[in-house]
């Protein structure tokens, strides 16, 4: 039996990929292949494609007189094709509806040479909800560090190369203005070694092999202090303005003004623009010096009533008492004119310019959201308009995405791309972003391609490919010298140790392997994704 089903799957493999070439197909030939699948799929044991492809036969008419884009027959086809991927790679699951993650998984960066190791870690602990980000590359985990704010970085001490206390250094020393904290990990358990690891500020040191169980634990309790530590700190060590977590109570102080003496608020919500440039061509210390620069811009230029607060990444908030729109509105344009004269060092002399959206706090008895959302629409009509501009919230909230990103699917069986695709295009989006999904049958139309390489791209990538597998193809992504445009999710063919191993040494962001349930999947894009923005 198992040799017919194999058989099944082909031949829908086979017309998907004959239609694609073709574009359109008449529609008699669609109808004479629902029918076949509606006669085999029953015998065969795949009751589920049997039933769907009857039902698909009930709604249709033999002898119509059309013809059918290939969107079209996979849009009328998509559950049965869905059903092929799960019976053919044996991950039938009942189909849960909209129940991804919530996102709010502890997130721990691990940074090892060894990838055995890394791909054993990242498989323990996904069991127990972690999120992990495997980097095989020290040179990388710097960048990762900024990407992903994890909330945990477990790094190894020896690894080719760098040395693991580089990394370490680097993330107390430079950075010590976000607690992360770092757990060190050695095979070498000396007390030198220990002490050396204490001393440069690691929170832990857990020697190799170590009992999962425990390491769990201390790991666990490590994130836990962090947690408890954000919930005591009001005041944002970079920029030493309010963080976010502060502007819930200073909205409460607001609510109480007003009912008190019927203050009125205005609110604006200000983000520097093209900052990640700052960082691609300065360096991300210096992007954060230009972070507190901003920062005591925004102190210096605001009233004494006024309230600044960093909201998270580049993106500030200033909270103005007492304020009509109209008069936040000049404040704000005269901070932005005055910002765009301040002069950062770099390589060379630069200077950053802000977009602003402003918005006035209308009814106080509502929630703070409410105003932030209307301040932020504002904010996004700057961008799309140019930005280096301040924006009134106008009421008339549409307006046309600023940022595009685009999504590759690299993969040459039709049933994946064509599942994958449904995944990724009912992935939750953000007003601001546009999304642009493209399927390629293999790895030469990619790299060939002009289509990709001007905005952020996450390529999911497929393993093994014919004419060019996975692996080349991320190697030509990495020897880009726009490389860090990409994001690459590799999906692996079987538990190919070695060719995980391998993409992870080709810099590849993430893997799964196949066959993965299709949830993951969306937790996992939705993750990649949630990181690019
Ligand atoms: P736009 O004009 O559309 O706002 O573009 P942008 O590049 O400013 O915006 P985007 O949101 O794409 O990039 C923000 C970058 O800020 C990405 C992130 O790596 C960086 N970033 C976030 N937090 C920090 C930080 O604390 N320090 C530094 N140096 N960079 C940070
Ligand atoms: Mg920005
Ligand atoms: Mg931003």
């Amino acid at each position: 039996m198992e040799k017919y089903t194999k058989h099944f799957f082909n031949n829908v493999r086979k017309k998907l990929g004959e239609w694609e070439t073709a574009g359109s197909v008449p529609h008699e030939e669609v109808y004479r292949f629902i029918h076949s699948m509606a006669g085999s799929a029953s015998v065969l044991g795949l009751h589920k494609i049997g039933d769907l492809a009857r039902e698909l036969l009930d709604q249709h008419n033999e002898k119509e007189e059309r013809m059918w884009t290939v969107s079209e027959v996979k849009e009328e086809l998509f559950e049965i094709i869905q059903y092929c991927y799960h019976y053919e790679e044996e991950t039938i699951e009942v189909f849960p509806g909209k129940q991804s993650r919530d996102g709010e998984e502890p997130v721990v960066l691990i940074i090892d040479d060894d990838t055995s190791f890394l791909m054993y870690m990242k498989e323990e602990l996904e069991k127990i909800g972690w999120y992990v980000v495997p980097i095989a590359n020290p040179d990388k985990a710097i960048m990762s560090y900024y990407d992903v704010k994890p909330d945990c970085a477990i790094i190894d001490i020896y690894m080719d190369g760098t040395n693991g206390f580089e990394v370490l250094d680097f993330f107390k020393k430079k950075l010590k203005q976000q607690f992360i904290p770092t757990v060190m990990v050695s095979a070498e358990n000396s007390k030198e070694v220990r002490i050396k690891s204490y001393q440069m500020g690691a929170d832990d040191f857990i020697a190799k092999p170590f009992d999962l169980e425990e390491f769990i634990v201390r790991v666990k309790r490590q994130m836990e202090r962090k947690k408890q530590m954000e919930e005591l700190v009001l005041i944002d060590e970079l920029t030493m303005v309010y963080n976010r977590k502060y502007l819930g109570q200073a909205y409460a102080q607001v609510q109480s003004n007003s009912a008190r003496n019927g203050d009125s608020y205005c609110v604006a919500v200000l983000d520097i623009d093209h900052f990640k440039g700052v960082n691609d061509r300065y360096g991300h210390l210096v992007g954060d010096r230009v972070l507190k620069g901003f920062a005591s811009h925004l102190k210096t230029e605001t009233r004494i009533q006024d309230t600044v607060f960093r909201f998270g990444g580049e993106e500030f908030v200033i909270l103005f008492p007492n304020t009509s729109l109209k008069e936040a509105y000049t404040f704000v344009d005269i901070i932005r004119k005055g910002f765009s004269q301040v002069v950062f060092q770099g390589d060379e002399d630069f200077s950053c310019t802000f977009s602003a959206g402003v918005a006035e706090i209308a009814d106080p008895t509502k929630p703070f959201d409410t105003w932030l959302k209307l301040a932020d629409n504002a904010l996004y009509e700057a961008k799309s308009s140019g930005r280096n501009v301040v924006k009134v919230d106008g009421k008339a909230s549409e307006h046309s995405p600023h940022k595009t990103m685009k999504i590759a699917i690299v993969d040459d069986d039709p049933i994946i791309r064509t599942v994958m695709k449904d995944i990724v295009s009912k992935l939750p989006g953000e007003p601001h972003i546009q999304y642009d999904i493209q399927t390629f049958q293999d790895g030469a139309a990619f790299v060939g391609s002009d289509w990709h390489g001007k905005h952020p791209c996450l390529v999911i990538l497929d393993g093994v490919m014919p004419k060019m597998d996975g692996l080349e193809v991320l190697e030509n992504i990495r020897s880009r010298s726009n490389s860090d445009r990409y994001k690459v999710l590799m999906l692996t063919s079987r538990k190919s140790e070695k060719d995980i191993s391998r993409s992870l040494q080709l810099g590849a962001d993430d893997y799964m392997t196949k066959p993965f349930k299709l949830l993951e999947l969306e937790a996992r894009l939705g993750q990649m994704l949630k990181r690019m923005r």
